[in-house]
């Protein structure tokens, strides 16, 4: 508790701010420019907007969001492939909450479920198993949404749907694994980034090692941080201290929740599951490797398999299989066990995609506070808790004319 209260002290933060910008001004005068720092965080986001950080180290520090949201960075082929379920027959979409508003090309879920679909909110798979377990003359399909940090979760959701013996539980798996869109945004070289904040959800998962190519491979900074306040700016300031001497090495900053080797069990959890396989990212299109689809094995409870391919379900399922028109889903490669899903057209005037490769701000975009606002969405990054443009749309200064 001493330390928790200590992590939220604001004297503490007033004067490690001081430091921080003292540093910043520093490195800034060395460059000849700004700083641009990149976090790959929603949660990094929210708090860096919520405190006015962007703001006070303006001029000094350019904040850049990278693809730290996964409801963002969810495609909209994938989307679409998600309302596709909405309207098969005695199909119940479970889901995260911050799912349902997202839009598709002309709906969202929460547009579905008004028009008579099934579709309910959990907080965690476990609840989904749960909904099927009640529900047995329905299908729950559980929308597997987020980076490494959720999916040994859903990982043990198909155990326990396994060990409960239910045929009526699947998954949507579109978990998509941080490291390789890290490594597609810096082969890309669109963006000059100085130092990048890392997750330390996700790296708790992974381990700090996972992204030591950041440092190796492309001589930039990174540092793995929490999420206080405090968190942060201590690690602002070792960022902006290692850019500032030189040292490229990927610091692990949040050492009493992250291991330089990550959580074994959750790896080996993912490991047992999902095999990665090519995965299409907003903003990015198709990166490799970046995505955890679900086994063979377990194919029963890949809803995918279950319905759009058509594969034949053991156990008696659906005899059912939707194909959107705009979705491609296909088999890939020699072992015939990769997916790859094309995407569908952007929001028109959606510039999430550039936001996520840490292009453009939120207020880059034009429809940003006037057309695009929480209540009427036009992207995803409007939507999720985790967005950069709600985060700036929130705490920044929104347009209102
Ligand atoms: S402001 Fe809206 S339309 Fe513009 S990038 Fe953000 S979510 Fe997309």
């Amino acid at each position: 508790m001493i330390v928790l209260n200590k992590l939220n002290d604001p004297q503490l933060g007033r004067e490690m701010f001081r430091i921080v910008k003292e540093q910043a001004g520093q490195v800034a005068e060395r460059l000849g420019r700004a700083v641009t720092l990149m976090e790959v965080c929603g949660t990094h986001t929210m708090n860096i907007t919520s405190t006015g950080l962007h703001g006070l180290l303006s001029g000094l520090v350019e904040l850049r969001s990278g693809p730290g949201c996964p409801v963002c960075v969810t495609a909209a082929g994938e989307i679409e492939q998600m309302l596709a379920f909405t309207r098969v027959p005695r199909v119940t979409v479970a889901t995260f909450g911050d799912m349902v508003r997202v839009p598709g090309l002309v709906s969202s879920l929460e547009m579905e479920r008004a028009r008579g679909a099934r579709v309910q909110i959990v907080y965690s798979p476990a609840d989904a198993v749960a909904l099927a377990r009640d529900n047995p003359t329905r299908e729950v399909v559980f929308l597997g949404v987020g980076f490494e940090t959720t999916a040994p979760l859903v990982a043990l959701s198909i155990n326990q749907a396994a060990n409960l013996g239910l045929a009526n539980f699947s998954v949507y798996s579109v978990h998509k694994l941080v490291p390789p869109v890290m490594r597609a945004l810096l082969n890309a070289g669109e963006v000059r980034v100085d130092g990048f904040l890392l997750p330390g959800h996700v790296c708790a998962v992974t381990g700090s090692h996972a992204f030591a190519f950041i440092g190796e491979d492309y001589g930039i900074p990174a540092v793995v941080t929490g999420f206080t306040t405090v968190d942060i700016l201590d690690a602002l300031y070792v960022l902006l201290k290692k850019i500032h001497t030189g040292d490229n090495r990927v610091v692990n900053g949040y050492r009493w929740v992250v291991r330089d080797e990550g959580n074994l069990q959750a790896q080996e959890a993912m490991k047992d599951y999902f095999y990665t396989g090519d995965a299409f990212w907003r903003g990015f299109g198709v990166v490799n490797c970046s995505g955890l689809f679900i086994k063979e094995k377990f194919a029963r409870y890949d809803a995918m398999r279950k319905f759009v391919l058509g594969e034949p379900d053991s156990t008696g399922g659906l005899d059912l299989v939707v194909q959107p028109a705009n979705i491609a889903a296909s088999k890939a490669g020699a072992s015939g066990d990769c997916f790859t899903i094309n995407n569908a057209a952007e929001p028109r005037g959606c510039r999430c995609g550039e936001l996520l490769r840490g292009l453009i701000t939120p207020e880059g975009c034009a429809l940003f506070g006037r057309k695009c606002t929480p209540a009427t969405p036009v992207g995803p990054c409007m939507v999720s808790a985790e967005g950069a443009c709600a985060a700036y749309y929130r705490y920044g200064a929104a347009i209102t004319n």
